[in-house]
């Protein structure tokens, strides 16, 4: 059964799925939905903002930077239907965090699992860089969710679009810049800023461009993970993935 945090989410959901604040942004994901890449041509495309998606009870909250074109814009779901899904899912399953290594579509049975997966910029912008404004804007909708996963301690920030984000989101729900250190901690992987409700943690992006020339590999994320795990104080076995 759905609990009353679970419901609030899905009604925030349906909220963030209506957003057109953005021209640009709603101009853009709606233009890739109708003209589809040729692999995903008989594909409907979601063509919306993307809401999270996860475990409502979730100590640990995963952080991108936004949906992809192809990926998450196509399929209505963060980090699916995309290599950097793959890679991310993958990572979550070995940590006993997810019921199944991928992601490829709404229904296709994933269940999380201690964790939370969303992103700053809820709409796909074109060549993966929001405006600052575009940022700005979608922080309330950041703020809110936070605001209902009530037991989050950790943020693992993928990428240093994420990190500030969630800086600035630390400073929005904890009463303003003064609630950050100066000066600003900056990103790196595995850099880890703690002390306030919510410790923070640094994880290159899985993108291809880091995934597919070793800039993060899989002992990397899962290392980054284990030490995630160890923050919110969740330690469980990995998966065994060898057979
Ligand atoms: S990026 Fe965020 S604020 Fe802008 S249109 Fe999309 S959901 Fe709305």
């Amino acid at each position: 059964m759905q609990s009353g945090r679970g419901n609030q989410l899905e009604l925030l959901a349906s909220e963030v799925a209506g957003c057109r604040a953005c021209p640009r942004l709603v101009a853009w994901r709606e233009q890739v939905a109708r003209e589809r890449r040729a692999a995903f041509i008989s594909e409907e495309y979601w063509g919306r903002p993307v809401p999270g998606f996860g475990d409502p009870d979730a100590r640990l909250l995963l952080l991108g930077l936004a949906p992809a074109a192809h990926g998450a814009n196509r399929t209505g779901r963060m980090f699916t239907g995309d290599r950097s899904g793959d890679f991310l899912y993958g990572a979550l399953w070995r940590a006993g965090l997810a019921s199944q290594p991928h992601s490829r579509a709404r229904g296709d049975g994933l269940a999380l699992t201690d964790v939370w997966v969303t992103a700053a910029v809820r709409c796909a912008p074109p060549a993966n860089r929001p405006a600052p404004q575009e940022r700005d804007r979608c922080l309330p909708w950041s703020v809110r969710e936070l605001g209902l996963l009530s037991e989050v301690r950790v943020i693992v920030c993928l990428g240093a679009f994420a990190w500030d984000a969630a800086l600035r989101l630390i400073a929005a729900v904890g009463g303003g810049e003064s609630a950050l250190p100066r000066p600003r901690p900056r990103f790196a992987h595995g850099a880890v800023l703690e002390g306030g409700r919510y410790a923070l943690i640094g994880c290159y992006h899985p993108s291809q461009q880091n995934t597919f020339t070793g800039r993060l590999t899989e002992s990397m994320i899962d290392g980054l993970l284990q030490r995630a795990l160890a923050l919110a104080e969740l330690p469980r076995a990995p998966h065994d993935s060898s057979g």
